[in-house]
């Protein structure tokens, strides 16, 4: 959805499992307000099952809408200089990878390339994105299936716990 600025708002997901995880998710939401734009809506953090590689600690993940100027491509491309630098400054005491950042929605886009998939495949399979999602955008309209978050939070087949962390 497009505002009368004429700027996109997506929504993003963010999540960490290792080092000092609320001080991930923090610096993470700063470097993005800086580097695309302001933050409009939050959801709650969740503490959530490791989906997929289940032998690893659990994960705080949190949903967030961004307003901003960079196009699909240019956020992207942010978000994955910030991966990098909050990765660089963790490896050497943790480990190498402490937040991983997903565009999850911009706007109606639908994006279909080797570098970057929107809405972001997973969407319709993992309650770690759609509960938070569902919080903070329950009546959002996904572009390809035609449903609300809502409505794919209730058809999803995800059994992995995500429970309110804070
Ligand atoms: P991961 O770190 O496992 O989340 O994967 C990151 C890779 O997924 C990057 O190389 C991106 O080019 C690619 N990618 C494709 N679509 C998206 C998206 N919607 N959000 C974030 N990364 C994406």
């Amino acid at each position: 959805m497009l505002s009368k600025r004429g700027r996109g708002a997506a929504s993003l997901l963010w999540g960490s499992n290792l080092g000092d995880r609320p001080a991930n998710l923090a610096s993470a939401r700063e470097a993005i307000r800086a580097a695309a734009g302001p933050i409009l809506n939050t959801s709650a953090v969740y503490r959530t099952e490791a989906w997929g590689k289940t032998d690893q600690p659990e994960f705080l993940n949190q949903v967030v809408e961004v307003e901003t100027d960079l196009d699909p491509e240019a956020l992207l491309e942010t978000l994955m200089d910030i991966e990098r630098q909050m990765g660089r400054e963790r490896s050497e005491r943790w480990a190498p990878r402490t937040i991983d950042l997903d565009i999850l929605y911009y706007g109606q886009d639908v994006v279909q390339t080797a570098r970057l998939m929107l809405p972001h495949p997973g969407i319709p399979d993992r309650r770690f994105t759609l509960v938070p999602l569902a919080e903070i955008a329950p009546d959002f309209v996904h572009p390809q299936y035609g449903k609300t978050n809502q409505q794919l939070l209730r058809a999803c087949y995800d059994l992995l716990t995500v429970r309110e962390y804070f």
